[in-house]
């Protein structure tokens, strides 16, 4: 039928700024209520999500670091924010009575279990939604390699990217009205190209271990959803 999902298990990377919705820095708890409905859309016909969240709505190591803080501690700092989005998501998620497990890379017993890819694995195939939190739980990466790492470690079939925009273009489409989107792109274009549209480590990442990538606009509601059922919504990056 045309609701039998083209991908099985996911990785879903959310940015922190998308967490923030229209406010200037926070988590807007109405937009965390809409991701929750729309994952549950996923969970309904049978999807495996994993989560992977973003902090840039509350610290960034790069940016901390021009107020002269140390780099590594404002790393730190960026990936302690990545667990409190994901402690707000998981609690959004459980109110629409969906099954979550909230990991952290970073050990913070009492609070977060810790990373286990096992364990993991074995939650997803059980229908619980996993958040993986505290990114890589190294300083110098971002939360975009971390997804992929996660994607690939959980092997899931493809990492979707949530933007603000409907997928990658050639210039930004908010300053530049010409802006032309690209409906596929190889791992290789976008590393030529110099599209900003994740890292360069997590386009390596997932060229070099053969993961996919859908990026899509996550404000534009139904859009997961169609994404997951094969839709060809934003742009598709594989080989
Ligand atoms: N971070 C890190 N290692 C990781 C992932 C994240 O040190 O593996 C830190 C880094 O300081 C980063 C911050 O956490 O700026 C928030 O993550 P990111 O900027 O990727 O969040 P997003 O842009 O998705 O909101």
């Amino acid at each position: 039928s045309d609701r039998t999902p083209k991908y099985k298990r996911i990785l879903l990377k959310l940015s922190g700024e998308a967490l923030m919705g229209e406010m200037e820095f926070g988590i807007d708890p109405n937009v965390l209520d809409r991701m929750s409905l729309e994952i549950g859309q996923l969970r309904g016909i049978g999807v495996e999500v994993g989560l992977v969240v973003g902090g840039g709505n509350l610290f960034r190591g790069a940016a901390l670091q021009k107020t002269g803080l140390d780099r590594v501690t404002g790393d730190h700092m960026g990936m302690l924010a990545t667990v409190m989005n994901g402690l707000a998501l998981r609690d959004s998620l459980e109110r629409a009575n969906i099954s979550t497990t909230l990991m952290s890379a970073i050990q913070m017993s009492g609070v977060v279990e810790h990373y286990d890819r096992r364990r993991s694995m074995r939650l997803l195939g059980n229908g619980d939604v996993v958040i993986f939190a505290a990114g890589t739980g190294n300083p110098f990466f971002t939360t975009d390699s971390a997804a992929c790492l996660r994607g690939i470690e959980v092997e899931a079939d493809a990492v979707f990217k949530a933007t603000k925009v409907d997928g990658v273009y050639d210039s930004d489409p908010v300053l530049n009205p010409e802006a032309v989107k690209y409906n596929h792109l190889t791992y290789d274009d976008v590393l030529e190209k110099k599209l900003g549209v994740m890292d360069l480590t997590a386009i390596c990442l997932c060229r070099d271990h053969n993961m996919p990538v859908r990026v899509f606009n996550m404000n534009q509601p139904g859009s997961l959803l169609a994404v997951t059922l094969g839709g060809k919504d934003g742009t598709i990056i594989d080989k």
